[in-house]
């Protein structure tokens, strides 16, 4: 494809990225562009690698090169096939597909130690005994070099014998390490001979006992992408002082003949940092090992697999996305950002319906009882062609509650004694009185309704009223579970001030109740979002719905309710 025609594919915009390729591909010094997303299986995707995984596939496609899933699992710590398949599902479930291109770093640990041999052999690694200790003392300050370890200056036959002798285990955890030997006066601490293997007795999931030596994420990193011909490493700011070492490793080993160039060049951009959430995966496990949430799927969670039970769409995360760009300067997103993208995606595709979230009765006397009649409600608004479904009205019908005031409050529109409302898609109705019980809680509500009113008949706007309520039929209603969630934390960056991101949990972060809802919401579909009208937009639970009878977590409101709240 040429540069002219990949620009008018992109979606995403332009960014410094994109220039970047752009250029590349100009100048010929890629022909295809070859990028990967590199999780390590140690935690679930959050919301952050959302970023990276639309940037990544994203660029892939856009230039109509391929995007490599690389699990980067050369630390056996910590690392499970759990998070292997949660983090595949979670790509999958934001629409990308890898193809035959999906790979484990850990099935390079051969070439890594082939790459480790090759650098000892033309002098540009060497094994150092000294203990880790000694090893901080002699790395120096930002303000101070390092000093060489007396082994530095071991022979090359040496350095190979130990370093095979370290492979067979025949030193202890520690006793020894190899390192890359740079410039321990380096003013980028990165440089002052980092650490590339260390002697780990550890079973890895994929490769088992096999080894007791392990290469260091900063080594392992580049060879991977030399390995699978990456074109354009693209990583986090953080990764910025590094690059000096990647740039020399890679150099090194074609030097040596072990890679052939053109060699893949690391890019970095700004991560994304979203108020209200944590995206740090230490932080995730914690909340998740300690029984803050349910689990990694918790709908409060900024886990990917979180956001998809809670309803949040993979479409709504790429308008997030596109929204908020990719640049090289840190800084904070609102979380408010995020939903208003999940509201106007929501807002074109779920399906208008009704639900009594605090339900109480109202009953209308003069209609008769046991009589039921059809009222036809719009499917969504704006989107005629989706045509109306059938609501049941009957005698007794469930309201909200914050519906009716018995002393109503100065504005007031809705129900009070002898104010008269519009029951949404059926009459006008005046409301005569409530019950009360021993506490003096309202138990029900009373109206008489107007005959000719009916919406939908000619003449029915006759009346005019200013409030207009929803309703559901009581005989017909379906009554379920609805959890209402709200954000995790109640500050904008947990733990920012006392240091202890738990201290900042929001303990209202979920209410369960039993709603009554509208006899069509029987049968939602598992992950099936709709607009439950005046209350905002609700997903049914992909866990917990069972055929016919759906429980539905809330997604996100219709308006920006948090923002009222903290003014
Ligand atoms: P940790 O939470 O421990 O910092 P990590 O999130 O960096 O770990 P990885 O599995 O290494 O975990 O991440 C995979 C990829 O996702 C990396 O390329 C990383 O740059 C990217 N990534 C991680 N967090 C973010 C973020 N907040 N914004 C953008 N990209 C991110
Ligand atoms: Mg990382």
């Amino acid at each position: 494809m040429s540069v002219a025609e990949a620009n008018t594919t992109s979606e995403g915009g332009r960014d410094f990225i994109r220039d970047i390729i752009a250029a590349d591909l100009a100048a010929g010094h890629c022909r295809e562009v070859v990028t990967r997303f590199p999780p390590e299986p140690n935690g679930y995707l959050h919301l952050g690698h959302a970023k990276s995984i639309f940037l990544n596939f994203g660029l892939a496609r856009d230039y109509g090169g391929v995007c490599h899933l690389r699990f980067d699992d050369t630390n056996p710590e910590k690392e499970s096939q759990e998070y292997v398949d949660a983090i595949t599902e979670s790509v999958k479930w934001l629409g990308f597909d890898w193809g035959q291109h999906l790979y484990f770093a850990s099935n390079y640990f051969d070439t890594m130690y082939a790459g480790a041999e090759s650098l000892i052999q033309s002098g540009h690694a060497y094994v150092d005994s000294l203990s880790a200790d000694e090893m901080r003392t002699h790395r120096g300050t930002l303000t101070e070099a390092g000093k060489d370890s007396p082994y530095r200056s071991r022979s090359i036959a040496e350095n190979l014998d130990l370093f095979r002798k370290m492979r067979a285990g025949e030193f202890p955890d520690g006793a020894h390490v190899l390192r890359a030997k740079i410039d321990m006066a380096s003013p980028n601490i990165n440089l002052r001979d980092p650490a590339i293997y260390r002697i780990k007795r550890a079973h890895h999931h994929n490769t088992g006992d096999t080894w007791c030596i392990y290469p260091m994420y900063t080594y392992a990193h580049p060879i991977e992408d030399a390995i699978e011909h990456i074109t354009h490493s693209i990583c986090t700011l953080e990764f910025e002082d590094q690059r000096p070492f990647y740039d020399w490793l890679l150099d090194k080993l074609a030097d040596g003949g072990f890679f052939t160039r053109p060699l893949p060049q690391q890019i970095e951009f700004a991560r994304l940092n979203l108020t209200y959430v944590v995206l740090s995966k230490r932080k995730l496990i914690q909340l998740v090992d300690d029984k803050h949430v349910s689990g990694w799927d918790d709908p409060r969670l900024p886990t990917l697999a979180g956001a998809r039970r809670r309803g949040y769409t993979a479409e709504g995360l790429k308008r997030f996305t596109d929204q908020i760009g990719v640049s090289k300067s840190d800084g904070w997103i609102d979380y408010s950002v995020f939903e208003a993208c999940q509201r106007d995606g929501l807002n074109d595709t779920a399906l208008r319906r009704i639900a009594v979230l605090d339900p109480v009765k109202l009953i209308i006397d003069n209609y008769p009882e046991g009589q039921s009649e059809d009222c036809f409600a719009p499917n969504h608004p704006q989107q005629p062609d989706l045509g109306k479904r059938t609501v049941p009205l009957s005698r007794e019908l469930w309201i909200e509650r914050e519906d009716f005031m018995e002393t109503p409050s100065k504005g007031y529109f809705r129900l009070f004694p002898g104010n008269s409302v519009r029951l949404r898609y059926g009459y006008v109705i005046t409301c005569t009185g409530c019950d009360k019980d021993a506490d003096g809680t309202i138990t029900a509500v009373h109206c008489d309704y107007l005959p000719d009113t009916k919406s939908g008949t000619p003449g029915s706007d006759s009346v005019k009223v200013k409030g207009n309520i929803h309703w559901v039929s009581a005989a017909h209603a379906i009554e379920t579970e609805v959890r209402l969630y709200d954000r995790l934390f109640s500050t904008a960056q947990p733990g920012s001030e006392s240091g202890d991101f738990l201290l900042d949990l929001n303990a209202d972060s979920v209410k369960v109740i039993r709603a009554q809802l509208e006899p069509a919401l029987k049968d939602a579909a598992p992950e099936q979002s709709f607009q439950f009208e005046r209350h905002g937009y609700f997903v049914a639970d992909r866990v917990d719905t069972k055929p016919g009878v759906p429980v539905f977590n809330r997604t996100v409101t219709l308006k920006d309710s948090w923002v009222k709240m903290e003014k």
